[in-house]
């Protein structure tokens, strides 16, 4: 395919993945009309501390977590069972396992079940879950094809932030899904799950958009899409880190 080819094939991606995210002026832009310029500034790649580089490269490789068995999602779900590990047990109303392929080459990872989740028992269904599928959908993968799953499993109290001790009873059950799953890149969704699975207070901003090695994958955290939802301005961001996604999964191919 010829450069030019190429560029207009990502153009028109570009204002799909603005269309189907709902911004207005994509449509416009599409059918002919432009209003403003889409191309995206190409943000200075953001910088994540050497410090949390060494942690990161230097953690645990992937299939380091359950060494000598290999298990299946089927058997991790049925040892957490009803678990009643932490505070959360009395209040929730399901266990959000998580849910897609088993052989996933890209799993996504949440902060915690919201309402419609815990009524469903699957992961992100509600609005934010409807953005996510586009998302999923504007990197011409489908929903099934991914794996979708939260840092911990069951709801908390009016959408609290998890705390420490559910997240540490929680967590061992996520690290044992990325290594039966294997994928080759993990999204992290928002500043609680990135922050969380890299044992880190740096701001989102700066550790989104860059993969960092994580348990034999590589990690790409971006804005949560609940987020989004609330500030429609930084779909361009996410845009950007999911292209990255999307091109270093071709490039394996
Ligand atoms: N937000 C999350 O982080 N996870 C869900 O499953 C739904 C909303």
């Amino acid at each position: 395919m010829s450069d030019q080819k190429r560029l207009g094939r990502e153009m028109l991606e570009h204002l799909k993945f603005y269309k189907d995210l709902g911004v207005q002026w994509a449509d416009r832009i599409e059918r002919g009309k432009p209003e403003m310029k889409v191309r995206p500034k190409t943000a200075a790649a953001p910088h994540v501390a050497e410090s949390l580089k060494k942690t990161v490269v230097a953690d645990t490789s992937l299939f380091d977590s359950s060494p000598g068995k290999e298990e299946t999602l089927a058997s991790i779900r049925a040892d957490i069972g009803d678990c009643q590990r932490c505070k959360l047990a009395k209040t929730r109303n399901s266990i959000v396992f998580g849910s897609g392929n088993p052989k996933a080459d890209l799993m996504f990872i949440g902060e915690a079940p919201g309402a419609e989740e815990d009524a469903q028992g699957l992961p992100f269904v509600g609005r934010a879950g409807q953005l996510l599928t586009k998302i999923v959908e504007a990197i011409e993968m489908r929903r099934e094809e991914v794996f979708i799953c939260n840092i911990i499993k069951c709801r908390p109290p009016q959408n609290r932030n998890p705390e420490s001790d559910e997240i540490a009873a929680c967590e061992p059950f996520l690290f044992r899904q990325i290594a039966a799953i294997k994928p080759k890149v993990i999204c992290a969704l928002g500043t609680y799950g990135a922050q969380t699975l890299l044992r880190t207070k740096e701001p989102i901003s700066r550790l989104r958009g860059q993969f960092i090695d994580y348990r034999g994958a590589k990690l790409m955290a971006t804005f949560h899409p609940a987020y989004l939802l609330r500030n429609p301005q930084e779909k361009r961001r996410v845009w950007e880190d999911v292209l990255k996604i999307r091109d270093y999964l071709r490039s394996l191919r």
